[in-house]
């Protein structure tokens, strides 16, 4: 974690940066690097955004920066808020004057006024987001780091600058970002800053849905997600935000026997998915895969605990869930409510024997979907009976050698009729009608069962024999 001055000075000494410090210096103000380009150079991670923030006017500093840049600079200012962004190919640099803020208690837009740099570090969330260094020439790569952030860095410790309660009245926000950095980085929350989030988890009520969807997308994205998870419901925030999530939790106990904590579970799922994909959406299947357990749990004199049809459940509870989350209602919550929906499914062929039908049948609801279900059921594989675990897994991976062998063969995947129902109301002279999908889906079935191949002549065939069934001959005769 140590970095010494040079290397520091190393991280700034670069065009833009030596840019800043110059027009700094001609406008006689104070110039700091801030924020999280600073806490991710001690933490050795990449970071794109540059915040400066400047004693005077960050827009007019913005400007000279801007002119100094030269051709292909973008300026944009954004005089209402005091703030203006220079862009120039990749680089990207937030500019703002040092503000002292206050906040009403309805509301998270403080009332902002000129500050100091002490006055500007004192209004940031935690004290590894309020390191400055100093880019004016004669203190270049001076650290300014007054509530200890570097030390709370090696301690990997996330901590307010300020009293924790006011910080986190002001703006609810932060206790979000807390946890989204908690989990991000791998800290640990300070124990009195977490007691203050115990404390100010009803304030989260004044932060948008949106706002609240970014943190969670962000938690989500995170190497080890459980961290942010375990801590939003410990410190009672996932009642409020999730409370279909929470209900997964606890173990009910009938005649000796008891169900698997489902909470747990949950996030073991989405841990150990997270080691194979950063596809967020897939990594969301995870979170919701057993939503519906606690509304389709059932006690049965001979089976035990059962939980049946929580997958279809599931699937139907996810929009009411994603409107009020303000997640997409988009194609993205129709591949999440997929998921949900086929998750049982390689189980359940696990269970029994692996037909090629039953593979057929999963390629052709799945589609191009069905890397991602395999290993969302991989994943869902969190027995402690190391027996089941391998019966499970063997099967899985019986099912994907049938998968790659009747993929090949039978191209289920994206299934396209090789008969169209244009073609069917052409040869027996019909409308728009109920015999017309009857047939379609009687061909679809005898090619998912197996019956006959994917392929026109035979698809074809099958059509007359199952419409001679039905009493319809074609309107021409047959060659
Ligand atoms: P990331 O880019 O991963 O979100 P970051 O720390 O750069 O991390 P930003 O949201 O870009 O996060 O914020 C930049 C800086 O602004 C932070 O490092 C922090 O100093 C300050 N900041 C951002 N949001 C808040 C907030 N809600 N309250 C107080 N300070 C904040």
């Amino acid at each position: 974690m140590y970095i010494d001055k040079e290397e520091i000075f190393n991280h700034i000494n670069t065009r833009p940066f030596r840019i800043i410090s110059e027009a700094a210096d001609e406008l006689g103000v104070e110039a700091y690097v801030i924020g999280g380009y600073v806490r991710d150079i001690f933490l050795h991670r990449p970071s794109k955004d540059i915040d400066v923030v400047a004693v005077g006017s960050g827009i007019e500093l913005a400007k000279t920066v801007a002119k100094k840049f030269g051709k292909y600079t973008h300026l944009a200012v954004y005089k209402n808020f005091g703030t203006a962004q220079v862009k120039s190919g990749e680089i990207e640099i937030e500019f703002v004057g040092a503000r002292k803020e206050s906040y009403h208690r309805d509301s998270r837009k403080p009332v902002v006024e000129d500050g100091t740099l002490e006055d500007d570090q004192n209004r940031r969330d935690f004290t590894i987001n309020a390191l400055a260094l100093c880019l004016n020439k004669n203190r270049y790569g001076e650290l300014v780091d007054p509530f200890d952030g570097l030390e709370d860095m090696e301690n990997l410790t996330i901590r307010t600058p300020l009293d924790p309660d006011i910080t986190f009245s002001d703006d609810p926000l932060r206790m979000m970002r807390a946890i989204r950095f908690a989990t991000q980085l791998g800290f640990f929350i300070d124990p009195e800053t977490f007691d203050a989030i115990v404390r100010n988890k009803e304030r989260i009520h004044i932060i948008s849905q949106e706002r609240i969807a970014d943190e969670l997308n962000k938690i989500i994205l995170s190497p080890k997600p459980s961290i942010g998870f375990e801590l939003l419901d410990k410190t009672g925030l996932l009642s409020i935000i999730f409370p279909e999530l929470t209900a997964l939790k606890g173990v009910e106990t009938k005649e000796g026997i008891g169900h698997k904590d489902n909470f747990a579970h949950t996030l073991m799922v989405l841990d150990r998915l997270s080691k194979d994909t950063g596809n967020l959406w897939l990594r969301w299947s995870a979170v919701f895969h057993d939503i519906a357990k606690p509304a389709t749990k059932r006690w049965d004199n001979r089976l035990g605990w059962t939980f049946h049809n929580h997958n279809f459940i599931g699937e139907r509870m996810i929009p009411k869930i994603f409107k009020r989350m303000k997640f997409p209602m988009n194609e993205k919550m129709k591949y999440v409510q997929k998921m949900v929906n086929l998750h049982m499914r390689p189980i359940a062929l696990a269970d029994d024997e692996v037909t090629d039908s039953a593979v057929r049948r999963l390629l052709f609801d799945a589609g191009d979907d069905i890397d991602d279900l395999m290993l969302l059921c991989e994943a869902d594989i969190t027995s402690k009976n190391p027996e089941k675990v391998r019966r499970f897994l063997n099967n899985f991976r019986l099912v994907r050698e049938k998968l790659a062998i009747i993929e090949e063969k039978d191209r289920v995947r994206n299934f396209q009729p090789p008969v169209s129902g244009e073609e069917i109301m052409k040869t027996f002279a019909l409308p728009p009608s109920q015999p017309v999908g009857v047939i379609k889906e009687a061909i679809k079935n005898a090619i998912l069962d197996g019956v006959i191949p994917n392929e026109y002549e035979a698809a074809y065939e099958f059509m007359l024999k199952k419409a001679a069934e039905m009493g319809l001959t074609p309107v021409k005769p047959i060659c």
